[in-house]
């Protein structure tokens, strides 16, 4: 647990682990302490602490008649874990009201930050997101993202595993080349949704890693395009990235 802005450089961080795939060689795990789960309003902008989860944050924000965190209710996972990757549905994305995101060193404004569709330049720790105020919290969006959700599986999954191509759907490419439904032990591309690779019981992260290998070799086979993983994996084999070093 880290509970100040010093923390080990040999560990990785983790936020409620929503997004990760984590294999049997994974590194040692930290985690963000209590002292970075709260919210509050100051110099009429929002201070959210990495720690915070997704539901309190969207409660604060229906107390206080605030805009634009109603998605935020249907995203598993923590504030440290959503600015990492630039969450989101469709276009409402956890940067777009970003003003500024505390770092060790200091604030660091969101025009100095690398972002776009579900990824980031952020290679250390956030401790804070601050963010600029619109009132108007809508609860009919609510519903709305609810409803985004109704193609999804309920199955236990890290959300989307692929991210979208530019121009396409990763889980459109992974029904094209016949992995729909496909299973490799306790692991499968859902019925429901290819993009969501479900845990249907006993499944390992041997099994998650042949189906994932297989898909990008299918898909690049037939349409000559890499389908980049919006999962972490978290293992010394596979590492993707890591947010704690
Ligand atoms: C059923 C389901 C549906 C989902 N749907 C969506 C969706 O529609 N859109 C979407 O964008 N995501 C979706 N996700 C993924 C997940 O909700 C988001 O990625 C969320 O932001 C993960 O937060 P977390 O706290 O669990 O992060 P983790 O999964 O623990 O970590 C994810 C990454 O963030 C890094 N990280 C965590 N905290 C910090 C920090 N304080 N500073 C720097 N880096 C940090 C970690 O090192 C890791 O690289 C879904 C997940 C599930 C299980």
């Amino acid at each position: 647990m880290i509970d100040s802005f010093d923390y080990p450089d040999d560990a990785y961080l983790i936020g409620s682990a929503n997004n990760l795939l984590v294999g049997p060689q994974h590194p040692p795990l930290m985690k963000l302490s209590k002292t970075f789960d709260y919210i509050k309003i100051k110099d009429k902008k929002l201070h959210i602490g990495a720690a915070t989860p997704g539901g309190k944050i969207v409660s604060f924000c229906k107390k206080h008649n605030i805009a634009n965190f109603e998605f935020v209710a249907h995203l598993p996972g923590t504030l440290g874990g959503m600015l990492q990757m630039n969450a989101g549905l469709k276009e409402y994305e956890i940067f777009n009201n970003l003003h500024s995101i505390r770092f060790k060193e200091g604030f660091t404004l969101r025009e100095e930050i690398t972002y776009g569709y579900r990824k980031t330049d952020i290679s250390t720790i956030a401790f804070e997101g601050v963010f600029e105020i619109e009132e108007g919290f809508d609860p009919s969006k609510i519903g709305m993202f609810k409803q985004m959700r109704s193609n999804q599986p309920n199955n236990p999954s890290a959300g989307s595993f692929f991210k979208n191509p530019p121009n396409d759907y990763a889980g459109r490419l992974i029904q094209e080349v016949g992995l729909k439904g496909y299973q490799i032990g306790g692991m499968a591309f859902s019925d429901i949704h290819a993009n969501f690779m479900v845990n249907l019981g006993g499944g390992s992260f041997e099994n998650a890693i042949e189906l994932m290998q297989l898909a990008q070799e299918k898909v690049y086979t037939k349409f000559k395009i890499r389908l980049e993983n919006e999962v972490v994996i978290i293992d010394s084999r596979y590492l993707t990235k890591n947010s704690g070093a």
